[in-house]
């Protein structure tokens, strides 16, 4: 018999803790390592406020998402949705498993090509795209998603210049029953305007209809919601079949998957409530295999899914600058973390524990941020342990969005940190400095000198 590994026991205190008004345990446990890498190491090394990447977490995440749509459905594609978090580290773990890139911006475009991703594994989404950036496209033979007639117009005129054929896929919007309903991208399926589009560039001829696309919001708490999407366009596919005998090779359903944070005011947390990947991909390949599509013409399925795929993956450490009491009386805390940094707080209610063990006590507090700007708010009222200057904190689930939407405002971006499936930290983003600012900046001749 092979003799198991021997473990040290360890002996540790139960402490229920001091209840709340509802006998509930009030503590919030801390988080002391990342990956089984100490969060106060990694603060000593690369200085507070940091940002922290999970190679593990992605890569477990995507594999998750991955195989519940792979045992529902027979050809699925992921594309990573670039403006969520486009750090080279974080889409290459995505290239590596087999996504391809998802851009919506000339900017996007170029640096899905930059890391090497093939012209015809870029989907091209989004409302700007200049002619350059069509013309580009169709030269590298990607997928360009149609966004209003003026850029098919575009299109039509490049495929007359170059005597190519674009690759393309409309964008539909529709009523999937949730609201306010997303209808400034693409065209409209309930007032006819999608088959408008559809019948243009089929009896135009100019250009190569290869797929349907829509993306129906972010954060959708229903997966109902893509049982519907689905459905719509699957309609559009057997039309298609019907009237011109033309198959589209894919449906690409977007993203909008809500990840595990929990929306404002919420009751319950969304780690309880959120739909799980499972959920998403049975609605959405049920719609596809009960349409009129026949089976000799079931379409490549293309997710887009951002959010929910690296969302959990990411953490933000930071640091108590100060506390303090406001007029009324209520305890106020201070980090070096504020809304430059995290854009998602004003949407989520963030999970935010102590770096450290913390006595049980606990007061409601307000979170607030370094900036000298009264929206600077992380928490409004939380339960929180009390807090001394220089304790540390670890916020949860901040992979999406907030590494792109982040703002070089009053204080500089920190570093991002990876801690590697190779158990390594490594740095994957350098924090700014001043010269990085003052780079872009020229100051005239005349303003160069000042007397005081
Ligand atoms: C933003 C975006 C996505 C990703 O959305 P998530 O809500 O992060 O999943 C996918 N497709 C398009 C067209 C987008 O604009």
């Amino acid at each position: 018999m092979e003799k198991l590994p021997f473990e040290r026991p360890v002996i540790k205190k139960l402490n229920a803790g001091m209840p709340s008004k509802f006998g509930m345990k009030t503590g919030i446990s801390p988080i002391t390592h990342i990956d089984r890498v100490a969060v106060k190491e990694l603060i000593e090394e690369n200085g507070s406020p940091l940002f922290v990447i999970s190679e593990n977490t992605l890569r477990k995440t995507y594999r998750e998402a991955k195989r519940s749509f792979d045992t529902r459905y027979p050809r699925v594609q992921f594309a990573w949705s670039y403006k969520t978090n486009y750090l080279n580290a974080v889409c290459n773990v995505f290239h590596q498993e087999g996504a391809w890139a998802e851009v919506v911006s000339g900017f996007e475009y170029e640096k899905a090509l930059a890391l090497g991703v093939k012209g015809q594994h870029i989907i091209f989404n989004g409302p700007d795209k200049t002619r350059e950036d069509l013309l580009r496209a169709t030269n590298n033979n990607s997928l360009i998603h149609i966004d209003h007639f003026d850029e098919m117009y575009t299109l039509t005129e490049i495929a007359d210049e170059t005597g190519k054929k674009p690759r393309v896929a409309i964008r539909v919007n529709m009523d999937v029953g949730v609201y306010p309903m997303w209808d400034r991208f693409g065209f409209n399926y309930e007032n006819g305007e999608a088959w408008d589009a559809l019948n243009r560039i089929m009896t135009g001829g100019k250009l190569e209809l290869t797929g349907l696309h829509t993306h129906i919001g972010t954060y959708m708490l229903t997966a109902g919601a893509y049982s519907l999407a689905a459905a719509k366009l699957a309609e559009l596919a057997s039309g298609l079949v019907g009237k011109y005998d033309h198959v589209v090779s894919y449906i690409d359903i977007g993203g909008g998957f809500a990840s595990r944070n929990t929306l404002k005011g919420a009751y319950y947390s969304g780690a309880d409530t959120a739909p799980g990947f499972d959920d998403y991909a049975e609605a959405i390949s049920s719609a596809l295999s009960n349409s009129a599509i026949k089976p000799e013409n079931m379409p490549l399925l293309i997710l887009e899914t951002g959010r929910a795929l690296v969302d959990d993956a990411g953490y933000l450490l930071g640091t108590v600058i100060a506390n303090k009491r406001l007029s009324d009386g209520r305890r106020a805390t201070i980090l070096d973390v504020g809304v430059n940094l995290l854009f998602t707080s004003f949407w989520y209610d963030h999970q935010l524990n102590p770096a450290q063990p913390m006595s049980e006590h606990t007061e409601e507090t307000t979170i607030y941020g370094p900036l000298c700007m009264n929206i600077d708010v992380i928490k409004e009222a939380a339960v929180m342990p009390l807090f001394k200057k220089g304790d540390n904190i670890v916020i949860s689930r901040v992979g999406a969005y907030n590494m792109t939407q982040w703002m070089q405002f009053i204080t500089m971006r920190p570093r991002v940190v990876m801690i590697g499936s190779d158990n390594k930290v490594h740095l994957i983003r350098e924090r700014e400095k001043l010269e990085t600012i003052n780079s872009l900046e020229k100051l005239p001749e005349h303003l160069k000198t000042f007397k005081l």
